[in-house]
């Protein structure tokens, strides 16, 4: 049932959204509908639960198998994520195929980035000197706790309250929004995805689409909960435009506006973030005050490279030619304070590790893990990371090796991810290198362990494997079935076993091809 919203609850009208005589406006209440909003029809549809993320245990190394089996077993969740994700990998194939050099582009990219990442120290450098002549106050962090510390800082010396937030991952991993909380500053995120999962306290499950895992009718229920919207009414114009309404207000007022950064330019001191909603820009302009986080791997060398990587960003994230707003910054607005503080927080320390520091190539296209058919039929909540899909699973262990243990192995190594990465990260390669690096450091479970070890010796021992394979297409052949699919059979609670041949290619092959004595 629709419940009208009590008169003291009624969001403060944005001016577009004032009737001001307009003879075609549809009026409820003395408060104009928007286009969307009057227009929307309530959609019925049963609810199936929304899946939750994986559970996270201070340390303990995160079930990623379990939280992706809970999504698997709710099938509107599954099917709508795995079909969005995949609509996104081919409207990027479109996307290339429209590019005849989309390969030299590729490898443009990959090289500009390895040369700045392999000279970062000199172009991190030039950056601080070209920003600071530009009226920028440059901060530097070395991890999460300190970013969080420079950013309270800067608010406490401008006395500011609350502060407005445009999608930055590089704050999800310094848990910004809940330090902010705890020294009493409110953070308003203005992506609308982004918006979303914070109004229903979960983190981004995509580092483009953060609540692509939700259903528009777990959406309706979150703005019914906390935005007061009819919870039978889920169009999405309908929702789009009551949380345009409610946010407006709070980004008119706030005091301080926040974004994260895509590319930062060396040579000219500037940075450039792309969004699709503009709300970077709302973010940077409306407060006179705006802080930037910058995590140091984001540095170009020259604007002229800029247009390598807008060319594959938006093509690779979502299949579009270009996101709608590339916004450069170059130094504060007029009145106004820029800061920006680059944060290290572990990037240093990947720069030096020999199979994994290309990692830091990333632009967070997630490409990757819209082509990865683990991610898309398991939701990126259930990595219980901040990185998930393929990047995260070479990301989240520098982070901490024993928590995202499990997930090097989430994954079919099928080189889907590094086919279609704009930078040309060979990320199988490096999931594969993670899973011998996390055995050398005793990080793997020991029933893992235990079984590579024994597989590693049958695989060796041509006889001992014969033996084994005939024992189990006998036992394959002969047992009853509740004795095959027991629950010791991970492999058969989803799928059939398969029918034993009956006669394998060895005997075949001697029976046939192998020279007769
Ligand atoms: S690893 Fe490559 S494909 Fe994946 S998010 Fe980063 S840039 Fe995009």
């Amino acid at each position: 049932m629709t419940s009208a919203p009590p008169e003291h609850e009624t969001p403060m009208l944005h001016p577009e959204l004032r009737t001001d005589g307009d003879p075609d406006a549809i009026v409820r209440r003395g408060r104009r509908l928007d286009h969307a909003e009057g227009t929307s029809k309530p959609l019925k549809s049963r609810r199936e639960p929304q899946p939750r993320g994986a559970k996270v245990h201070g340390n303990r190394p995160i079930d990623q198998a379990e939280a992706a089996a809970r999504f698997i077993a709710a099938p509107e969740h599954e099917k709508m994520h795995d079909e969005r994700l995949w609509d996104l990998r081919q409207k990027r194939d479109r996307e290339m195929q429209a590019i005849p050099e989309w390969e030299e582009l590729r490898s443009l990219a990959a090289a500009i980035k390895e040369h700045t990442l392999t000279h970062l120290d000199d172009y991190l450098e030039e950056f601080e000197t070209n920003a600071q002549s530009n009226g920028i106050h440059v901060h530097w962090a070395r991890d999460a706790a300190e970013h969080n510390r420079v950013v309270h800082e800067i608010l406490r010396d401008h006395g500011a309250k609350s502060l407005i937030k445009s999608k930055s991952m590089l704050t999800e991993e310094c848990g910004f929004r809940h330090y902010m909380a705890s020294v009493g500053i409110e953070v308003i995120e203005t992506d609308l995805g982004e918006r979303i999962q914070q109004l229903d306290h979960e983190d981004p499950s995509h580092v483009v689409v953060p609540a692509v895992h939700k259903l528009r009718t777990d959406v309706a229920a979150v703005f019914a909960r906390t935005l007061g919207t009819d919870p039978e009414n889920s169009d999405v114009h309908y929702l789009a435009e009551a949380q345009r309404e409610a946010t407006r207000p709070l980004i008119l007022q706030a005091d301080a506006g926040m974004t994260g950064c895509n590319f930062a330019v060396a040579e000219t001191g500037g940075f450039v973030v792309c969004t699709n909603e503009g709300n970077a820009d709302l973010s940077a302009n409306v407060p006179k005050l705006h802080i930037a986080a910058i995590g140091i791997e984001k540095i170009i060398p020259r604007l002229e490279h800029l247009a390598v990587f807008v060319r594959l960003l938006s093509r690779s994230a979502l299949g579009s030619p270009i996101t709608q707003y590339t916004s450069h910054f170059r130094g504060p607005r007029a009145g106004g304070e820029l800061h920006v503080v680059l944060v290290d927080n572990g990037r240093s320390k990947r720069l030096g590790m020999a199979e994994f520091w290309t990692s830091l190539k990333c632009i967070r296209c997630g490409a990757c893990m819209n082509t990865c058919p683990v991610y898309r039929r398991s939701g990126g909540l259930s990595y219980g990371a901040t990185y998930s899909g393929p990047i995260g699973l070479i990301i989240d262990p520098t982070f901490n090796a024993r928590k995202y243990s499990n997930l090097p192995f989430a994954s079919t190594l099928n080189g889907s991810c590094s086919n279609v990465c704009p930078v040309k990260i060979n990320i199988h390669q490096q999931i594969y290198a993670w899973r011998r690096e996390l055995v050398n450091l005793h990080e793997v479970p020991l029933v893992k362990k235990v079984a590579m070890k024994a597989a590693g010796e049958l695989l060796s021992r041509p006889a001992a494997y014969r033996a084994a394979i005939a024992a189990g297409d006998a036992a394959l052949a002969h047992l009853p079935r509740f004795v095959i699919y027991s629950g010791l059979n991970a492999w058969g609670r989803h799928r059939e076993m398969p029918h034993p041949p009956k006669q394998t290619f060895h005997d075949w092959y001697k029976a046939n091809r192998a020279e007769k004595p």
